[in-house]
């Protein structure tokens, strides 16, 4: 929604002055929310429920998003943690975070039909790690353990690639040919914590090599850096965004990392008091795969509490789209608009 439709009605003089007499502020912040990867994969189970009807079944939360998921399942979606649990022969969507060949493999012994939703960003690194296992290389890869996106990377040369998570873990490798390194990350991590790991990793094994341009992907990137930016303009930080989202914690450790507080919120219910307790200005943002809707509904909500001015603070124009897989991008004309 353009940010017009968001401007405040004009406040009644000295009506919500902060303790000092300062209008309380909103500074909302772009590029927020939706990310290319987090369209396209709702995207692709709206089109396969138009196209095939109910039900679709779906691999794992398309993204990690609870309103998302919830909105999926009521129009027909049923979202499985195993494909054990789709019946044999039915259609069977992959999330955007990726599977492992392992997954595959199953998919075809069990005859399923399936969609492949993962973002190709995340597919971009999948390759890559195939690329480095075939010449040799240990793939080093920097990530979370239990995250899916890491399971299904982690899953592309599994005798060839160590996981770590921190420079703790860089500090413990024991590599047997530290000539024939290389590192490769999860794409939504924090890019601080990133460089320091990769500087220790550089540090301990001077030949390792990295990727040609970076695996944390735009979305992730412009996120962070517009929470830094605004991170010494405000008293504290609300993220839309679900606790299982990784990019959408991310934002709230930057900002934590600046010394303002920061807090991850499902949605304006979530607002406690001592959030807002001497904030005059708030910042707000949204996480990758959290819909514009539920930023309005915080605005809104922030707004009867007597933030009555706000600005956009826009650090990055962002203008990134991906194509549908290849069986459904004949089927574009029938394109539901993403409830963003
Ligand atoms: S956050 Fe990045 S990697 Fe993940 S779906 Fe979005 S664009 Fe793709």
């Amino acid at each position: 929604m353009p940010p017009t439709e968001l401007a405040f009605e004009p406040a009644i003089p000295g009506q919500f002055m902060s303790a000092g007499g300062a209008q309380k502020k909103i500074i909302l912040l772009k590029p927020r929310g939706f990310c290319a990867g987090v369209v396209r994969a709702i995207d692709v189970v709206r089109i396969a429920l138009d196209l095939y009807g109910a039900p679709i079944y779906v691999r794992k939360e398309i993204v990690h998003n609870r309103h998302v998921v919830d909105e999926l399942r009521t129009a027909g979606s049923i979202f499985v943690e195993e494909l054990s649990e789709v019946p044999e022969g039915a259609r069977v969507i992959f999330s955007a975070h990726g599977v492992s060949p392992a997954v595959r493999t199953e998919a075809k012994e069990r005859r399923l039909q399936v969609i492949d939703a993962t973002c190709p960003l995340v597919t971009k690194v999948h390759l890559e790690a195939v690329r480095f296992a075939r010449l040799g290389y240990t793939i080093i890869l920097i990530g979370h353990r239990d995250h899916d996106e890491v399971i299904g990377t982690l899953g592309e040369a599994p005798g060839s690639t160590i996981l770590v998570s921190d420079v703790a873990d860089v500090n413990r490798l024991n590599v047997k040919d530290p000539e024939r390194m290389v590192y490769l990350t999860q794409t939504t991590l924090s890019l601080d914590e990133t460089k320091d790991i990769v500087t220790r990793l550089l540090e301990r094994f001077p030949k390792i090599v990295g990727p040609k341009t970076q695996d944390i992907c735009y979305a992730t990137e412009n996120r962070q850096l517009a929470v830094k930016a605004v991170a010494p303009l405000c008293q504290a930080l609300l993220v839309v965004g679900s606790q299982n989202s990784s990019n959408s914690r991310r934002l709230v450790e930057v900002c934590e990392k600046a010394g303002v507080p920061a807090y991850l919120l499902d949605d304006c219910r979530e607002v406690q008091p001592h959030m807002l307790l001497d904030v005059d200005t708030v910042a707000v943002t949204a996480g990758a795969s959290a819909p514009e809707h539920l930023v309005e509904e915080l605005i809104s909500h922030l707004k009867a509490k007597g933030y009555t001015d706000m600005e956009e603070a826009e650090i990055k124009e962002e203008d990134v789209r991906f194509t549908l897989p290849s069986d459904l991008e004949s089927f574009t004309p029938r394109l539901y608009t993403v409830r963003s």
